[in-house]
């Protein structure tokens, strides 16, 4: 197994570390409620995905 030869320095270390950043959320309209939805997701308000119902959101909530 390959092993580095000398520890990586604390400054080169925290630039790398430095990078690493949480993106943010891309949000879209869901075309049949108008609620804010994840990008190709089923939508959570409604249910909807392409002009398609796939999960019954009436029926998990009650
Ligand atoms: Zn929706």
């Amino acid at each position: 197994m390959p092993v580095p030869k000398k520890n990586q320095s604390r400054q080169r270390q925290q630039t790398r570390r430095a990078n690493w950043k949480a993106k943010t959320v891309g949000l879209v309209d869901c075309p049949n409620c108008s609620a804010k939805k994840r990008p190709h997701h089923v939508c959570k308000e409604c249910g909807y995905y392409n002009g398609k119902k796939y999960i019954n959101v009436e029926a998990k909530a009650a």
